[in-house]
């Protein structure tokens, strides 16, 4: 296969993991012109893409056929492990693993938040076939997704990172280079850490002075004018009726699901206990997400204003 740069819009993409995000992230290849052919477990989601004009498949191995770029967005780990190497457990490539299957010259592009350990270790068989991968984990939720506006926090060679560049420009709006391989995915989960902080510490004042007799929309635009500002404040409000078109504001569908979260602080735990880092405050977040997902693992993360006050569960 020659050398392509990829600012080509005849470029050939295989995006696989058509969920919340992939979805909407697929759509807007499509709009900019690329050639896509997607594969997801879920046939609905498939059928999707397939109206906005992409080319659907039965498998992954019959996703890549003449790709010359490869896009992943699953889950966690064990469905990129799958995938790639052909089994969740797999401690090596196997069969029927993706890049068993991948031409030499292939640029693999996983932007799933995963394990950086994995993503290390994946990226390792990848360049040893010859095949340019990158971590890209993404931050801006479903509306960047939709958008086109994503942050895309890129691990992996310069070479690999310069040939992903203007593919994640086609879904994004900023696009860093964290590092080497897996430094897309520490950065990541760091951010998502400081999310979950935000979203329960924000749940909790919201509560507290809902309970105390406040308003939840008055007391959100004077904390939203006031020092304790944050993200989840303003774009992505935890209480029903303050926002509309936020996951709070249609019973917590959509959006970014309870158990991804959960999965994240769990990989930064991990990745702190690695080294011996203090992290508290991630601790107290996780231990919120473990009771929380009991019951909420579907929802979105914001719905951890549920834990506080039950009522905002059943509106
Ligand atoms: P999702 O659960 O909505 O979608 C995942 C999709 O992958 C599903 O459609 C599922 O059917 C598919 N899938 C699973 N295993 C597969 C396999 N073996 N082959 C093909 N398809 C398979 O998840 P999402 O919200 O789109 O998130 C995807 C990733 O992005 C996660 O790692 C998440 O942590 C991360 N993320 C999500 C958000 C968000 O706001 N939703 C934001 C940033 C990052």
């Amino acid at each position: 296969m020659t050398e392509n740069t990829n600012n080509d819009r005849s470029t050939h993409i295989a995006f696989i993991g058509l969920g919340n995000m992939g979805g909407p992230m697929a759509k807007n290849l499509l709009q900019q012109g690329y050639t896509v052919t997607v594969y997801d477990l879920s046939e609905a989601a498939q059928q999707q893409l397939a109206q906005a004009g992409a080319i659907t498949s039965t498998s992954p191995q019959e996703a890549i056929e003449d790709a010359e770029v490869v896009i992943t967005m699953l889950p966690a780990s064990k469905h990129v492990k799958t995938v790639y190497l052909g089994d969740a457990e797999a401690i090596e490539l196997t069969s029927d693993g993706l890049l068993s299957h991948l031409a030499k010259g292939t640029l693999v592009i996983d932007s799933s938040t995963i394990d950086a350990s994995v993503a290390k270790e994946v990226s390792s068989i990848a360049l040893a076939k010859g095949i340019d991968m990158v971590d890209a984990p993404v931050s801006g939720g479903t509306a960047g997704a939709e958008a086109g506006t994503l942050t895309f926090i890129v691990g992996g060679e310069d070479s690999a990172f310069n040939r992903a560049q203007p593919i994640l420009q086609a879904m994004g709006k900023n696009i860093f280079h964290a590092g080497s391989n897996g430094a897309g995915q520490v950065a990541k989960i760091c951010n998502n850490m400081l999310l979950g902080i935000l979203m329960s510490g924000t749940a909790e004042a919201i509560n507290l002075g809902v309970k105390n007799g406040l308003d939840p929309k008055v007391l959100s635009e004077i904390m939203l004018q006031s020092s304790g500002r944050n993200w989840t404040l303003e774009v992505y409000n935890p209480y029903p009726g303050i926002l509309d078109n936020v996951p709070s504001s249609r019973d917590y569908t959509g959006g970014f699901m309870s158990q991804h979260m959960h999965k994240d602080l769990h990989l930064a735990l991990q990745a702190a206990k690695d080294i011996g880092v203090q992290v508290p405050m991630g601790s107290q977040a996780t231990a919120l997400y473990d009771e929380h997902i009991k019951q909420n693992s579907e929802k979105d993360f914001s719905s951890i204003m549920g834990h506080f006050d039950d009522s905002v569960l059943t509106q």
